[in-house]
């Protein structure tokens, strides 16, 4: 481990003074499994694990993790090895920082470089910039960061970043020596080092079972499982905030290597560039950069022998929520390699290859191959195919090191660029009291400036006159981030051949300004402000009442419980964006996970008061795992006993509330005289893929009536609607079991006169106009409350959190 003594504040002269630094000129070809000149005494992962990684069936602990790079840093004087923060279990959340010695004592001098390429407004008056950006260019280094293992499931390159490091701290060869002169390297090993044990104790655990090669029965992050990797905007988990603050925003790298693997039987790599769409307010720079990049890499790992790679298909760039750097400099190279079991091989034959979205992986075509025959797939392939991939990314970055320069500074040039009289000069947040408070913290997390105040010069017919507002500026570093967040998406209208709907690769909408119930107005000419200090609202007391909560927990893990969970725990705390880990202890959690198998016990009414069952397949639901997929005490789902206690609990006084698809399973299971209209239609008729639709809310019920904070709610709202049923009351026939149509009650509908479109996208609207998205149906002395949309979605959606709390919050 070096001892760093940097001086703290480094003045531009400074930099400018700099002796310039050699480049390589070396251009030759790596290869895999190397024999390279090597440097005594580093340690290889196996001289600390017992095994080299990408073995067969072999796991590294996080333990383990940790000591290899400890070691490594001991004796390396290429690499830095330090611990920036805590994850969301409390382990620790690490980095490596790898370059040339010479660079690793002025790293303070290059993070200088970077902080006045990002923003050339700190380099002088617009005259002096573009020669002073070009001694720096001159001067600074490309820095690379990669992410590895954010899936925990995708135990590849967790294990391939010590390959990596291992390579860079101890080879001589000509290539490496060039690389470390001309780049810095930001390696960490895991984005969610919780995960690493709990996929690794779930393997050892079944490892010569029938279960070998499973997914554990748990979420691989404690809250948000997979869609840790959908958290770039809203920045809500310890993990995302420690990479944003302490990385990105201290680095701002020009080239993010996001490794992960994909499913089994398509490509066995992924590159970009991206499919379309491509989000309007990501820089064409940008573009230019992920698709040269990855091009390059997909064209050298082809003359090197590799097969099955791919670019442009299946990935897109349309959301902020996976790529933080689109927005603030950097290209992210998301790659995608073929998975095996785990850590055990497969065999896959050539005949069970399945299409993608814009290839075939057994036709070669010009975005794909050479054609991959099939066969055996082992860990060891995918960390080939990933350290392979990783250091053709490293020689680009540092053979195009100038390039890389330019284009950041670029970037950065057109950011801060004074808009011209008629463009957008800047956003409006009108007011928004606790959400909108919340909303500035984000956005100033993601380094965007807002000026807060009173606006002198707000039009007569604006909303908003007299109250505080706070104006972000469009020409300023990451204007573009804040736009992205606070506009409507306008998801294009992509269909096939046949004009069916080409199905996007994720959810199409990431309004928070529409998520969070802030109202933002964009302004074109200048707007004058009053500047206020004032203490800002940070609580958000929703939940009024105490009232014995429990959440369903399938063992089949649903993403949807894990933010319920997430969302309840923030509950009441000073800082809605905080762990509650570390006050637990001090407070009972406000609520308690129910599994099947208590479900099934019955009595629930003498626990619990309210039961919530988040998003999830309905069938999923009645059985979890067919018996013999999973070990015994996990399989089963809530089934015929289960259905019987919650149909008692309900008769009995309970509330039982139903999330998204959860609701399909209630009104089935209950026989409730509720119909999912969209259910039948096809994707040509009807098509949502996760968008931010319109309602319109009866504040008339106790459900939509509105906090302590804000007693009313105003009678539009939002709903976040992705796989959700949309309501239509009926009168059931028969069954002596049946619920009278008279015991339903709308909460809210879609509305009848207009598009309820918002952000992202919506085929065949005139299908919902005027239905049920809210209803609550009266059975016995209690209540089923149906949502057709996700209330809580991804703790983002807070327009819509009083609905959720008031409906768990008893009568
Ligand atoms: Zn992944």
């Amino acid at each position: 481990m070096r001892t760093r003594i940097v001086p703290l504040l480094l003045t531009v002269t400074f930099l400018f003074n700099l002796s310039p630094l050699g480049r390589g000129n070396a251009h030759s070809v790596f290869t895999p499994g190397y024999a390279a000149p090597q440097l005594a005494g580093i340690p290889a992962p196996e001289d600390v694990l017992g095994f080299v990684p990408g073995d067969d069936r072999k796991l590294a602990s996080w333990n383990q993790v940790l000591a290899y790079f400890a070691a490594l840093a001991k004796a390396s004087d290429r690499v830095d090895f330090e611990t920036l923060g805590k994850s969301t279990m409390d382990k620790p959340f690490v980095m490596a920082t790898i370059s040339a010695p010479e660079n690793l004592a002025r790293l303070s001098e290059y993070r200088r470089v970077q902080e006045l390429l990002a923003d050339p407004r700190k380099l002088g008056p617009p005259g002096v910039r573009d020669r002073k950006a070009a001694e720096l260019i001159k001067r600074g280094k490309t820095i690379v960061l990669i992410t590895c293992g954010i899936h925990s499931t995708e135990v590849g390159s967790y294990l391939s970043s010590m390959l990596i490091a291992h390579r860079l701290a101890s080879s001589n060869e000509p290539e490496i020596q060039s690389i470390l002169r001309n780049t810095i390297i930001l390696l960490v090993p895991s984005l969610n080092p919780d995960g690493v044990d709990i996929v690794k104790n779930w393997y050892d655990k079944t490892l010569g079972t029938p279960y070998e090669g499973t997914d554990p029965p748990e979420l691989y992050h404690k809250y948000t499982g997979h869609d840790n990797n959908r958290d770039w905007y809203a920045l809500t988990q310890v993990e995302t905030q420690i990479t944003v603050d302490k990385i990105h925003n201290v680095w701002h790298p020009q080239i993010v290597h996001d490794i992960h693997q994909q499913g089994e039987y398509g490509s066995r790599l992924f590159l970009p560039p991206y499919m379309q769409p491509v989000e309007p307010n990501v820089p064409k720079q940008i573009v230019a950069g992920y698709t040269q990049l990855g091009n390059f890499m997909a064209r050298e790992m082809r003359e090197q022998g590799f097969k099955g790679i791919t670019t442009n298909s299946t990935y897109d760039a349309w959301s902020p929520a996976r790529a933080y750097s689109h927005y603030h400099g950097g290209v992210r190279i998301l790659s995608e390699t073929a998975s095996c079991k785990i850590a055990t091989p497969i065999t896959v034959k050539f005949e069970q290859l399945r299409k993608g979205e814009g290839y075939d992986p057994r036709k070669e075509s010009a975005n794909f191959g050479p054609v991959w025959r099939g066969g055996e797939w082992h860990l060891r392939d995918i960390t080939n195919y990933m350290t392979t991939a990783a250091f053709l990314l490293l020689r680009h970055a540092s053979e195009n090191r100038d390039e890389w320069l330019s284009r950041f500074y670029e970037i950065g040039k057109e950011a801060v660029r004074p808009r011209k009289k008629g463009e957008l000069q800047g956003l409006d947040i009108v007011n928004g009291g606790a959400n909108g408070s919340l909303l500035r913290h984000i956005l100033g997390r993601g380094g965007v400036f807002a000026v807060f105040g009173e606006p002198l010069n707000v039009p007569k017919q604006q909303s908003g006159r007299g109250s505080l507002h706070s104006y972000v500026p469009i020409a300023q570093p990451y204007g573009a981030f804040a736009k992205a967040l606070l506009e409507a998406q306008h998801y294009p209208d992509l269909r096939d051949s046949t004009s069916q709907p080409i199905v996007p690769y994720d959810v199409t909408a990431h309004s928070l300004s529409f998520l969070m119930g802030v109202e933002v107005l964009p302004v074109y000419g200048p707007l004058k402000y009053k500047k206020v200090l004032i203490e800002e609202e940070s609580e958000l007391p929703y939940y009024g009442k105490e009232s014995r909560v429990a959440i369903y927990k399938s063992h089949v893990p649903s993403i949807d419980e894990g933010w319920t969970r997430w969302v309840l725990q923030q509950n009441g705390r000073t800082s809605p964006w905080t762990n509650m880990d570390q006050v637990v202890g001090t407070r009972k959690p406000p609520f308690f996970s129910l599994l099947d198998a208590e479900v099934r016990a019955g009595k629930l009414i003498n626990k619990y008061e309210s039961i919530i069952i988040p998003d999830q397949i309905p069938a999923t639901i009645l059985n979890g795992y067919k018996a013999g997929a999973m070990p015994r005490e996990y399989t089963g789902g809530l089934g015929q006993a289960g259905m019987k206690a919650l149909r008692e609990f309900v008769e009995q006084g309970g509330t039982l509330v139903c999330l998204n698809r959860a609701s399909n399973f209630a009104i089935k299971q209950f026989n409730l005289p509720v119909r999912d209209v969209v259910a039948d239609l096809s994707q040509k008729e009807f098509f949502v893929p996760g968008s931010i639709l319109r309602i319109e809310l009866d504040t008339s019920h106790p459900l939509a009536r509105g906090t302590t904070l804000a007693p009313r709610m105003s009678k539009e709202s939002i709903a976040w609607v992705e796989d959700s049923p949309v309501f239509e009351i009926i009168s059931t026939g028969s069954g002596s079991d049946r619920v009278d149509a008279s015991n339903v009650h709308v909460i809210a509908r879609y509305p009848p006169d207009k598009n309820p479109l918002l952000s992202g996208w919506l085929l065949g609207e005139s299908r919902i106009r005027g239905k049920a998205a809210l209803v609550e149906v009266t059975m016995g002395k209690g209540h089923i409350i149906l949502f057709g949309f996700r209330p809580q979605y991804r703790g983002q959606s807070l327009a819509t959190y009083p609905l959720f709390f008031n409906a768990i919050s008893g009568k």
